[in-house]
């Protein structure tokens, strides 16, 4: 199988998926999309209500601001990967329980991350900064949370595999509250500075 035809497969099982409760309320689930050659993965938090009727992530009023950020930097939005630590709406936007995280991290995320092998996964939001840096041997660093480990790059590895994590506040912060929107946009280039540092290509 070729490496498009296994991402296909995986989100072929994410649409069909019933292996933790969030499967009930969805509407459609949302694999993640984007370039599966590319060196960037972003990962954000859970689709919500545009997301669950599109099946896309980042697609509602989050995205739009997630659009803008990448276009800031010149990194079109189809020279990333982008997904979701769980694939499935919680009911009302609540957060992700531990257990639908770990489900569904283990059966999906981790696969996904495992066959882009990434060089910079961009974590989006608490969960997934938390979600990631413990899996990246970041334990320690996890539980200051995001408003602590913003700002800057962490090199480690990532299921053996070396990788920059760049956490970032969730672009739908913004929507609530317009001071985060200069933390953002700064991360946003860290993140091109990164690119540049790593000579890793996409940007326009
Ligand atoms: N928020 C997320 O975390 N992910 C999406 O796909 C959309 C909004
Ligand atoms: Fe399956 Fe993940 Fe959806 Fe839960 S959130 S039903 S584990 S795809």
């Amino acid at each position: 199988m070729s490496r498009v035809e296994l991402m296909e497969k995986i989100a072929g099982e994410v649409r069909v998926c019933d292996k933790c409760p969030l499967w009930e309320g969805r509407q459609k689930a949302v694999p993640g999309e984007g370039d599966i050659n590319t060196s960037i993965v972003l990962v954000g938090e859970a689709p919500g209500y545009w997301e669950d009727v599109k099946g896309s992530p980042f697609v509602g009023a989050a995205g739009k601001i997630l659009n803008s950020l990448l276009t800031k930097i010149g990194l079109p939005r189809d020279h990333v990967f982008i997904t979701n630590v769980v694939k499935c709406r919680p009911p009302e936007n609540r957060a992700p329980k531990p257990n639908e995280i770990k489900t569904c991290t283990s059966l999906y995320l981790n696969r996904q991350i495992a066959l882009i092998q990434p060089k910079i996964i961009v974590t989006l939001g608490n969960y997934s900064t938390v979600y990631i840096f413990s899996k990246a041997g970041l334990e320690t660093e996890a539980i200051k949370g995001i408003t602590q480990l913003r700002g800057k790059v962490y090199q480690t590895k990532f299921m053996d595999l070396p990788v920059s994590v760049i956490p970032m506040y969730h672009p739908a912060a913004v929507l609530h509250n317009p001071k985060y929107s200069n933390a953002l946009e700064n991360d946003f280039e860290l993140l091109k500075t990164q690119l540049q540092k790593l000579k890793l290509i996409g940007l326009r």
